[in-house]
């Protein structure tokens, strides 16, 4: 069986996506991209799959509202930030998922709850529990309370330990780029796309190039990473274009889209 087949059949599924694919340039929220976002999402709930997504853009958005030009780089102005942009954000991901009758639910996470036995066992129950209630929880880094020692250095890696805390068969990452190039392929026309990579090796490692815009925190290094978690808890990976989330109904139906990194061998 190739892999794209076995994306099918995955039923526990966490979507990321990034600021650079949540909101325009200047900060403002894409409302067309999260609608279509949540009329998908809301439809692989239908088919039976369990989803949770993580989102960026509390900054970008909170910056965007508070008239910043750039993402903040004082502490105390980036919480303030967060803190104001995921308000909106939540408000705006419930309208568009009621429209679908979708409950969502809001989980804000920090590495100390990841790190503590107790509060990560607590976390995993809270998700369990929701998934089982159907709810659709959307995650993000709990900046307003973390230092830089306490927060996930970005959404690629927490959504990697979302998946890793409740056991996902499959992480997706929507983001502005559309997969993995064997070189830049905005500096270099004959770029090829990788569609399956069974090992993050240095080669795979040196492709990575830098990354978007003002407001933006990864890049594809922080992607890579996250494909070597979810390898280690045998969970299969996809960076696709975040730009249609429609993408995401092609990506299970195991259409040749992106790129997907094997998180176990495929029988
Ligand atoms: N937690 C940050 C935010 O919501 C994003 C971090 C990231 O995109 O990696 O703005």
């Amino acid at each position: 069986m190739n892999v794209r087949e076995r994306l099918k059949d995955h039923k526990r599924i966490v979507v990321k996506i990034g600021t650079a694919t949540v909101t325009y340039p200047n900060g403002r929220i894409n409302l067309r991209r999260l609608e279509q976002l949540a009329w998908v999402l809301a439809d692989l709930k239908n088919q039976g799959k369990e989803v949770v997504l993580v989102s960026s853009g509390a900054m970008g958005v909170g910056s965007a509202a508070l008239g910043f030009a750039h993402r903040p780089t004082e502490i105390r102005f980036k919480q303030a930030a967060a803190s104001v942009g995921q308000a909106s954000l939540i408000q705006i991901y419930k309208n568009f998922f009621n429209e679908y009758n979708q409950k969502v639910a809001q989980i804000l996470l920090t590495k100390e709850d990841i790190k503590n036995d107790t509060r990560k066992a607590t976390a995993s129950r809270t998700f369990e529990t929701l998934l089982h209630l159907g709810v659709l929880p959307i995650v993000n880094n709990n900046d307003a309370v973390a230092t830089v020692e306490f927060e996930f250095s970005d959404n690629d890696t927490l959504s990697a330990v979302v998946a890793a805390l409740i056991r996902a068969d499959l992480l997706v990452l929507l983001t502005d780029i559309d997969a993995l190039y064997d070189c830049d392929p905005k500096k270099n026309p004959d770029a090829h796309r990788l569609s399956i990579v069974e090992e993050v090796t240095p080669e795979i490692m040196a492709m990575a190039g830098e990354k978007g815009s003002a407001f933006s925190v990864g890049g594809m290094e922080t992607k890579l990473a996250a494909a070597k978690l979810c390898k280690s808890i045998g969970a299969d990976m996809v960076i696709a274009s975040g730009e249609n989330p429609k993408i995401l109904h092609r990506i299970i139906e195991g259409e040749d889209v992106g790129t997907v990194f094997i998180g176990r061998d495929v029988e």
